[in-house]
């Protein structure tokens, strides 16, 4: 007797939409999502797809209807309840656009919570097409099977983010001129927290001193090399989820 196939199957495509999901209500996707489905995943009446919609969690939809710029879909089974992210925020340089997408598409596949992108007076870019930025993201959450979207704040200038830094959230900050080993600083520090990486001419002198003056900021080294702004943003964020985040058993 031959196994039943499992439902989904884990083949099935991912997909965020933008209204929140709930049993039998269909979902009607259109545009880019639509064209993904229907060409490149070909999928048919009766296929599985994987819907999230960063409220309620993931669900296992089925397609009713599969046309070129439409498709249609009932949500089966909540699969997975919205997960919980650690309370971590990404607070990095704007970059050069292609390296700025690397650092939010890895940001969002190690698990922040929160992307704050900095403008600070070496920034070769003082502008983010939030659009753009959001769909990277989302394609990164969708390739991960994150079921939490990062939350993706306007730019900032770095005075601002200093002047408004909630108290209770720690500011580490990824100093190349040293500070106290990442893991060290990042495993005795409980509760909300931050990591400041800055852009690919460093921090000026003032801005250093600004940084270091500030009550929440604990500078802090990611090793002895000058690491890329992209390199020390996404090496940051791995040591602060092995050392304080979710990749650490709950024991
Ligand atoms: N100012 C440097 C220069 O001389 O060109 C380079 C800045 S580096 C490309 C970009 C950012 O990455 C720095 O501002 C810092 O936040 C972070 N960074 C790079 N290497 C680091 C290290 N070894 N430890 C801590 N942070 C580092």
């Amino acid at each position: 007797m031959p196994a039943t196939p499992a439902w989904p199957p884990k083949s099935a495509p991912r997909l965020f939409v933008d209204s929140p999901i709930a049993l039998d209500l269909p979902v009607h996707v259109e545009g880019n999502k639509a064209h993904y489905l229907g060409k490149v995943m070909r999928v048919a009446p009766g296929d599985a797809v994987i819907l999230c919609d960063d409220t309620t969690g993931e669900w296992a939809a089925e397609v009713v209807e599969a046309g070129k710029r439409h498709v249609t879909l009932a949500p089966r089974e909540l699969l997975r309840e919205r997960e919980p992210v650690p309370d971590f925020w990404l607070c990095p340089a704007l970059l050069k656009k292609d390296r700025f997408d690397l650092v939010l598409e890895k940001a969002t596949e190690l698990g922040v919570a929160r992307i704050v992108p900095v403008v600070t007076r070496r920034c070769v870019a003082d502008k983010l097409n939030a659009e753009r930025a959001r769909a990277v993201t989302t394609e990164a959450a969708e390739q991960c099977a994150r079921t939490a979207l990062p939350e993706l704040g306007e730019p900032v200038k770095l005075d601002t983010l200093l002047r408004d830094w909630p108290q209770d959230r720690h500011l580490f900050f990824a100093d190349e001129n040293g500070g106290e080993p990442a893991a060290d600083a990042f495993c005795y520090a409980e509760g909300p927290a931050a990591l400041l990486v800055g852009p690919e001419g460093g921090f000026d002198e003032a801005e250093r001193a600004a940084i270091r003056a500030h009550p929440a900021s604990v500078a802090i080294s990611l090793g002895p090399r000058i690491l890329r702004g992209e390199t020390a943003a996404i090496a940051g964020v791995a040591v602060w989820m092995a050392e304080a985040g979710d990749w650490i058993d709950e024991e």
